[in-house]
């Protein structure tokens, strides 16, 4: 009722963790800005409109969804998204932050593993009504850059 990863899935997000990159337009091991034992966080290749710089926060262990996901590692986790807002504000000069968490089909889950994402805001931005594309490695990596000069 509450998993619906297929059989055999190939997961992308586990291969970025293993430390492989993926296929452009896909992620790059040069989006990830932070790692620790149980997060690992990049810059997303899909932009919503003018919004630059969105990231994925996400247990580096296999978890299909929220129901899965351990409370310890949400709680991580949830830590780490925390300050990621806190660097977007500082860094990105954004003056509101937005969390994003699907699950299941029907949530618009699309890769079956655990992913929460963070979004820089504006006023009157409109994220939710914006067209979805996909950034360039040349256009992430400056975010990745910022980011991971925030936490080291
Ligand atoms: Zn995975």
């Amino acid at each position: 009722m509450y998993n619906h990863e297929p059989p055999g899935y190939d997961c992308p997000l586990c291969q970025t963790i293993r430390g492989e990159d993926q296929a452009e337009p896909w992620t790059k091991l040069s989006d990830v800005f932070y790692r620790d034992d149980a997060v690992i966080a990049w810059v997303n290749q899909k932009w919503w409109g003018a919004i630059e710089g969105n990231v994925v926060v996400i247990p580096t262990t296999h978890y299909e969804n929220i129901f899965d996901l351990p409370d310890d590692v949400a709680a991580k986790l949830h830590g780490v998204a925390k300050q990621i807002a806190t660097a977007m504000m500082e860094m990105y000069g954004c003056k509101g932050i937005s969390t994003r968490q699907h699950n299941g089909p029907d949530g618009n889950q699309e890769v079956w593993h655990y992913h929460m994402h963070v979004f820089p805001r504006w006023a009157r931005d409109d994220l939710y009504g914006q067209p979805v594309r996909m950034a360039s490695v040349e256009e992430r990596t400056p975010y990745a850059d910022r980011l991971r000069s925030w936490f080291s």
